[in-house]
């Protein structure tokens, strides 16, 4: 039998706990409720319904932020970054961002700032 870990969650039809498993994370047995699981494993688990064996009935974890389906394909533009203090460098000239800091919006130059506007 494969290892897994399990996500509990009380059936909506009849109230019992019912068993969602995910071999996103350690595969150690572990189990948790939708408060304390991980995300990863959250989001193995979610958009799949499952069948509770207590009443018949079924039912599907989901979030509408998530919805079911690939994920949209991002409107990427390209967005003016300052130069790392301490970038990766190599002798013919060419930088990489350091592996050890992650990028975020503060990095941009200001004016290049995304408004996060769609149209
Ligand atoms: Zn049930």
């Amino acid at each position: 039998m494969g290892m897994f870990d399990s996500v509990y969650v009380d059936c909506p039809h009849c109230g019992k706990p019912v068993e969602f498993q995910s071999k996103e994370w350690d595969c150690q047995m572990d189990t948790w409720t939708l408060d304390d699981a991980p995300t990863q494993v959250l989001r193995d688990i979610m958009n799949w319904p499952n069948h509770c064996e207590k009443c018949d009935g079924w039912f599907a974890l989901i979030d509408p932020y998530f919805p079911p389906g690939p994920p949209p394909r991002p409107a990427l533009h390209a967005a003016m970054v300052k130069a790392p203090d301490n970038p990766d460098t190599h002798p013919q000239g060419m930088k990489w961002w350091p592996d050890d800091r992650d990028f975020s919006y503060n990095d941009l130059i200001a004016s290049a700032v995304p408004s996060g506007d769609r149209t």
